[in-house]
């Protein structure tokens, strides 16, 4: 192992003992991996509960992705409203559905396992609105293909502990991670760093006294 190596799974460590232990990681997955797909889709630019309520509302209205393809897009965005951007977001779900439809001749994307990890990757970023962090999502999530998607938590905390450079985009630091991380932890280590992200590494109050990453001088950020 590297230093690099070793540091991330040092870092790893730490916030599996304050967040999760592998055991305890959440199951996220959706038996279909599409029904995955639009869930990230919706939760573009909102929170989780949002995202959820109109994942719940659009799944009640509509329980097979069949019975959509026909419908109204004005049902589908009454639907959707919880999460926001309900025209763009209905516009986006129904121009997928059909384009899925067309390449696999049905409602489902579970065969796109079978295929490369940068095939699936690629056709997945083909897809309207679909961008990288969603497609690492799915894969991670729904697919279960190796993946280390980056949001605005661990894009933040990578800068400030000094793993990824300032310039450095979400993609980018998504490759950092995959190239140093053991495949088996992308999954804890992506959950536990949203988790610090959001109790102790946070964009507004930085509480550096109490993080394990400041006293075992794993963390470069000096904010005093
Ligand atoms: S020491 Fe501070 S900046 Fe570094 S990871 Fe912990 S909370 Fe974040």
């Amino acid at each position: 192992m590297n230093d690099l190596k070793v540091w991330i799974a040092l870092v790893l460590n730490e916030l599996e003992k304050l967040y999760h232990n592998e055991e305890r990681v959440p199951e996220l997955g959706h038996d279909e991996p599409l029904d995955g797909l639009i869930l990230t889709v919706l939760s573009q630019n909102t929170n989780d509960k949002n995202r959820d309520a109109a994942f719940k509302r659009l799944k009640d209205r509509f329980p097979v992705w069949d019975a959509l393809a026909d419908k109204n897009i004005r049902e589908l965005e009454d639907s959707i409203r919880p999460a926001g951007l309900a025209p763009t977001k209905s516009r986006r779900i129904l121009d997928i559905l059909e384009i899925i439809k067309q390449d696999f001749g049905s409602y489902s994307i579970k065969e796109l396992a079978n295929r490369d990890r940068s095939e699936i990757r690629k056709y997945l970023t083909s897809l309207p609105g679909v961008g990288a962090k969603t497609a690492s999502c799915v894969m991670m999530f729904d697919l279960k293909i190796p993946a280390f998607p980056v949001d605005t938590h661990i894009s933040r905390i990578t800068r400030r502990i000094g793993l990824a450079a300032a310039n450095m985009t979400a993609e980018n630091i998504s490759q950092l991670l995959e190239s140093n991380v053991e495949p088996e932890r992308y999954l804890g280590g992506h959950v536990n760093m949203i988790a610090h992200g959001r109790a102790i590494c946070s964009s507004r109050s930085v509480k550096c006294d109490i993080c394990p990453l400041r006293k075992l001088d794993l963390c470069k950020f000096k904010n005093n």
